[in-house]
Formats: C-alpha cells, sequence, structure tokens
C-alpha cells in the first residue's frame, strides 16, 4: 500500500519529508500522569508553540506514541495537527503494564476483545473518550495510523503474548504498521523473533529505544531478523561517549535501511514552550551536525524520510 493514515486523514507515502518517529506529543489526563505529573502534555497553547518551531525546521510528520486509555485525545491531536501543519499519527495498542491500574479491563479481555476495539480504532474512528468509561463515541475522521506494544526487562508474560497475537492479528488485518517500546533495548530480538513467528511484515515493524543497549552485536542480531529500530537517545547520555551517535557509526553502513530516530520527550522538562530542556527541536539542530562530523550525512535523508515512509506506510491487509 501507499499510504500513511494520519489523524487528519490518509496521506500518499512520498508525501512525507522528514519524521520524528517516536513521540510524545500529547499526554492528556490518565493512570499514568496521575503517577508521573511530568508526562503531561495537554497545554494546547504550549504544544502549538513547540510544533510551530519544528515547522519551522520542515518537519513534516510525528508519531505520537501512547496507545490506548494512556493519554490519548484524538480531538487534541486532530486541532493541533490542523493549527500547525505538521501530520501527526496517532496509535492504538497498549502500554506497559504499569501504566494501567491492576483492576484494569486491559488484564480481563481476550485475543478477540482487544483485537476488536483496536481494529474499530483503526477503521471506524479513536473514542474520544480514549475508553475510560462504556460510552464510546468514534469520530470516523480520526482514525489510528499504528499499533503500539512494550515489555519490561524480563521474559514475555501470558497476558504480554496475548497483546503480540492480537496486535499481530490487527496489523494483519487492518495493514496498520506496528511500534514496540522496549525497556532499554533488552528482549528486542525476542521482540523480533516473535513477530516473526506469529507471522507479522518486518518491514513495517520498528522497536523503539534499542540505543540505550550497550551492546552493538545484540542490536545486529536484532536487525538481522529483518525489523527496524528506532534511536531516541542522543541527547540524553551525560558521558562524554555518546552510545547512541557510537551505535550510528557501527550500523549505519551496514543496516542503512533499518534505523530511525526520534526524540520519545515524554517528560513536559524536555520542552522549550514548557521551560525545559534540550526542545524537540534538538534533532533537527544538534543532531545533523553531529552525524556530519562523523561523516554520516549521506544517511540523514534514510533516517528521516525514507526508512519512516516504508516502516509506517499500510500493507496489503490480509481479509481484502
Ligand atoms: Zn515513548
Amino acid at each position: 500500500m501507499n499510504f500513511i493514515r494520519t489523524i487528519l486523514g490518509d496521506i500518499p507515502k512520498e508525501q512525507i519529508g522528514l519524521t520524528y518517529s517516536h513521540e510524545h506529543v500529547v499526554i492528556d489526563h490518565c493512570f499514568a500522569t496521575d503517577i508521573h505529573p511530568e508526562f503531561l502534555l495537554n497545554d494546547f497553547e504550549k504544544l502549538k508553540e513547540e510544533l510551530l518551531e519544528l515547522k519551522k525546521l520542515e518537519l513534516s510528520l510525528m508519531i505520537d506514541t501512547m496507545p490506548v486509555n494512556a493519554g490519548r485525545n484524538p480531538v487534541l491531536s486532530a486541532k493541533l495537527s490542523k493549527e500547525t501543519g505538521i501530520h501527526l499519527i496517532v496509535p492504538t495498542g497498549i502500554h506497559q503494564e504499569k501504566y494501567y491500574p491492576r483492576n484494569h479491563w486491559r488484564f480481563q479481555y481476550s485475543e478477540d476483545q482487544l483485537s476488536d476495539l483496536f481494529i474499530a480504532d483503526i477503521e471506524k474512528g479513536i473514542d474520544r473518550y480514549d475508553y475510560n468509561g462504556p460510552i464510546v463515541e468514534r469520530n470516523p475522521s480520526h482514525r489510528a495510523g499504528m499499533i503500539k506494544l512494550a515489555t519490561n526487562e524480563e521474559p514475555f508474560s501470558a497476558h504480554q503474548e496475548l497483546i503480540f497475537r492480537a496486535v499481530v492479528n490487527v496489523h494483519l488485518h487492518s495493514g496498520a504498521p506496528i511500534l514496540t517500546h522496549t525497556t532499554n533495548g533488552t528482549f528486542a530480538l525476542e521482540q523480533a523473533l516473535f513477530f516473526e513467528k506469529l507471522g507479522a511484515n518486518l518491514d513495517h515493524v520498528v522497536l523503539s529505544h534499542v540505543d540505550r543497549n550497550p551492546d552493538s552485536r545484540y542490536i545486529e542480531q536484532v536487525l538481522d531478523t529483518g525489523v527496524s529500530v528506532e534511536f531516541d537517545s542522543a541527547f540524553r547520555w551525560k558521558t562524554p561517549e555518546n552510545q547512541t551517535y557510537t551505535h550510528l557509526e557501527t550500523l549505519l553502513s551496514k543496516y542503512p535501511h533499518q534505523i530511525v530516530v526520534g526524540m520519545d520527550a515524554a517528560r513536559n522538562s524536555y520542552w522549550k514552550s514548557y521551560g525545559g530542556k534540550p526542545g524537540l527541536d534538538y534533532l533537527l539542530t544538534t543532531f545533523p551536525k553531529e552525524l556530519k562530523k562523523r561523516n554520516l550525512e549521506d544517511f540523514y535523508d534514510l533516517l528521516f524520510i525514507q526508512n519512516p515512509r516504508r516502516i509506517f506506510s499500510f500493507i496489503q491487509p490480509q481479509n481484502s
């Protein structure tokens, strides 16, 4: 297929330019922000201010990564995209267990029930109440464009395996691409192999935060499966050696089509408009200079445009 599904509608992938591949653009009040108030990203004027700066730097698309019932607000996302001119992909799928109360429906529903909810987000529109209650109101023009799942630093639980199966069902049924959370790049290989076993199209599967794993040989094993990886910690390292740039130097020439980049700036203290730093523009200002210092500037187009276009476009659904 040739399109990407944004919160304002489908667009041909060729219309996508510079892309931030793992973002937190909108995080409205939810269980996660009650525990971590620093995650809250719902002040429309501040969000707009930061995004307009990115628009000036020609940013085209941001992949927002808060899935169901973890702070989504499709109405706010749509308004933000409309008023800034930046395309936004809003996901379906589900986040780490710790971001939901213990009695949450995610732990009760079957594989089929979760699949149906995720498919409805992609095909019929995201519930404006983000599945916070029994009333569900879908706006067919606000559809999800990606499916998210998350694992932790331990072997997958039965519940997580059920989520994997639901996510791959939805991917094959709807054609939507998959993005995952890994915790510090651990269990990335197990994620990739499980997706392969379940029959996902690995050209459209991207594993996040893998640069936080210090072992580049391990990352090579992950990439050898065919999945892509997302790096987002270049601005985080406090050490003289920047592990993200070191990984890029080691891996880019060997796997040029399987790496994308993002900010994952889930704390409002990273946003200039909230009085924080480095600001979301880091990736379009400092990062390119660091690539150039390492003679990696030829990969800029792949990291920011060509690879995201492929990964985040829809595949041909199996049921059609
Ligand atoms: Zn994230």
